[in-house]
């Protein structure tokens, strides 16, 4: 992303999300719009990256409430039991060989990003967290996937896997 593009974003963009909010403009409208001109900005870009310079965030709310298993901070732990799309993600992890997180907020996921240092992101989340994201995570392309709430926002989200798929094969080049 150019560097005035990530200017706009990660300066410009939050000011204009609150002077919207207080004008009656939809939020989540707006951070749509963002996640959208985000996403077109990093495609316009070619990437070859290896798998393990790709990072997954995913928001904890994927998982099935009423699993107990802990999975944030280790995707493996999922018994596969296929209630939920944190099962899906496994596959990806071996089909691709990409590193996946689940992050319980933006502390942890900035935390990840520190430790795996990868180029590029895919983060899976809701207009809200997803638009923040973005900006904080400034200069790193990240492709942003909207979660599907069928009921409602935070319980048993989901997610399209093929979004995820060909975000992957895009930033590895193959797309
Ligand atoms: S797939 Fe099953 S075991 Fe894995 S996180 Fe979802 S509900 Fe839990």
């Amino acid at each position: 992303m150019s560097n005035q593009k990530s200017k706009f974003i990660k300066k410009v963009y939050p000011v204009v999300e609150s002077i919207a909010g207080s004008l009656g403009i939809e939020k989540d409208k707006m951070r749509r719009s963002l996640i959208e001109k985000n996403n077109l900005e990093v495609k316009k870009n070619k990437y070859n990256l290896k798998p393990e310079e790709i990072l997954i965030l995913l928001p904890h709310c994927l998982q099935l409430m009423d699993c107990d298993i802990r999975v944030t901070n280790d995707i493996n732990n999922c018994k596969r039991c296929g209630r939920c799309p944190i099962m899906n993600f496994l596959e990806i992890i071996e089909k691709f060989k990409v590193n996946v997180f689940i992050a319980t907020g933006g502390t942890l996921a900035r935390k990840a990003i520190k430790d795996l240092k990868p180029k590029a992101i895919i983060a899976v989340a809701c207009e809200r967290d997803l638009s923040s994201g973005i900006v904080d995570i400034g200069s790193l392309p990240v492709i942003g996937v909207l979660n599907d709430r069928p009921k409602g926002p935070c319980i048993d989200t989901l997610v399209d896997i093929d979004k995820i798929e060909q975000a992957i094969k895009f930033f590895l080049g193959e797309e």
